[in-house]
């Protein structure tokens, strides 16, 4: 495969943007060479602008639990678009998502659309620090939040939790409120809960992590948090930008049976288009102004086109049973997977939670802390990206990252993806 337009691009956005790019993973940083620019999309694939097909296992990270541009969605676009584009103003639209969404989920009485998960997480902390009038945050090291400064930090040390900052441009003194822990890992837990319980306005956590690799973690431990924050006054907070409708209707919520006080949501609520939401319970919920004191507001919060991409695209999958379904494809396709990798002796294991899956190279099936993952997996995993590419599939270019299965990912998709596998994993050996 040629790259050569591709590379022509490439060559005139570093001109232009930052690393070329308007979000870092896209830059192919970790797996090296110059990233494929795509011009199209349907279902489960993707056209480059060198006239290359890939098959997608990235599916923009998540929100297209359809796969590209499926066809009632599009039609719902198409005529919204035909319809209006965006009021600043009140209309139906986002009103009937909410509506879908707090009769479905009864953990969410109210809710605030956004325009991105980011800006859900922002202002779901702003929400908690309000309703406690406290100011600390803890969160848990190897899950993503997206890019609000608070959350921009990394395990300090000295004090329980303490945390440093893991950007350039986050100051200490924005760091030093947020408390970070290590996953699964109770007695850690409770010592940060034992020094600092009376200062914490809220835990935040992706109850699936699956921004460092897939960390699934225990039931005890998810439901041990939920015991020190009411034993100490703070909130609970669900992050299932990525887990929300995409593991279950409900999300983790629903499969853990834990009623988180807040959760924020993005992706798939957008069917592919630029939306996040906040919500939770009333009484919390209540405080977001114009109804209370916690201002937060968006120009296109809440805009039509997303509105109805989301409602669409859920209701299709509610229809059509979709989440048990794709978690059985899912099981099946990561089980011939393995088997691959074990045929041509390729130390790889895939780490699966419904419709997500995760290839690396640690030492057991499922690692669910940071320190479990070897030195070895980003290279190796730079060499099994570029191998895939070249015989057209197109994973997330991160061994961090995970891939991601749609209701377009059928049989016959599945197939070819496993004799693409293979011939890339025979060169891969090479
Ligand atoms: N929270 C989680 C769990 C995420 O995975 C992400 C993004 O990947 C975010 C928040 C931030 O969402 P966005 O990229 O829409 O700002």
């Amino acid at each position: 495969m040629s790259h050569i337009t591709s590379n022509d691009l490439f060559q005139r956005a570093l001109k232009v943007a930052p690393g070329g790019v308007h979000s870092p993973v896209r830059a192919f940083k970790s797996v090296g060479g110059t990233p494929v620019f795509f011009k199209s999309a349907k279902g489960a694939y993707l056209q480059s602008v060198d006239g290359d097909q890939y098959l997608d296992f990235c599916m923009s990270f998540g929100p297209l639990i359809l796969g590209h541009r499926d066809p009632e969605v599009q039609e719902a676009v198409m005529e919204m678009i035909d319809t209006a584009w965006t009021f600043g103003a009140c209309e139906p639209y986002s009103l009937e998502l909410a509506e879908w969404m707090t009769q479905t989920l009864p953990w969410l009485e109210k809710v605030r659309f956004v325009s991105s998960g980011t800006e859900a997480v922002m202002s779901v902390l702003r929400v908690a620090r309000a309703a406690t009038g406290r100011s600390k945050i803890l969160k848990f090291e190897g899950c993503y939040h997206g890019h609000c400064d608070s959350l921009l930090v990394k395990s300090g040390s000295g004090l329980a939790g303490a945390a440093a900052s893991d950007s350039a441009g986050v100051s200490e003194t924005v760091a030093k409120e947020t408390l970070v822990a290590p996953l699964d890992n109770i007695a850690a837990l409770e010592q940060v809960f034992a020094e600092q319980g009376s200062e914490i306005a809220a835990v935040i956590i992706e109850p699936l992590p699956a921004n460092f690799g897939l960390l699934i973690q225990r039931q005890e431990f998810l439901k041990k948090i939920a015991e020190l924050c009411k034993k100490h006054g703070a909130l609970y907070i669900f992050d299932e930008v990525i887990s929300g409708f995409r593991v279950a209707l409900g999300g983790m919520a629903e499969l853990t049976g834990i009623n988180p006080d807040l959760v924020c949501y993005g992706k798939i609520i957008g069917g592919g288009f630029p939306v996040g939401c906040y919500g939770g319970k009333k009484e919390l919920m209540e405080l977001v102004a114009p109804s209370g004191p916690v201002y937060q507001a968006g120009t296109l919060s809440g805009n039509p086109v997303g509105m109805r991409a989301g409602l669409v695209t859920l209701k299709k999958a509610q229809r059509e049973n979709l989440w048990s379904n794709l978690k059985t494809k899912t099981e099946e396709f990561t089980g011939q997977l393995k088997k691959l990798f074990s045929d041509r002796d390729v130390n790889f294991k895939v780490a699966q939670a419904p419709s997500l899956f995760w290839i690396h190279g640690s030492q057991i099936e499922s690692p669910n802390h940071l320190h479990q993952i070897t030195g070895q997996h980003t290279e190796n995993f730079k060499n099994f990206f570029h191998s895939c590419l070249k015989n057209g599939i197109y994973l997330a270019p991160s061994g961090f990252e995970v891939s991601f299965l749609s209701h377009a990912h059928d049989k016959e998709v599945l197939s070819e993806a496993l004799i693409k596998f293979d011939q890339a994993l025979k060169e891969y050996k090479k």
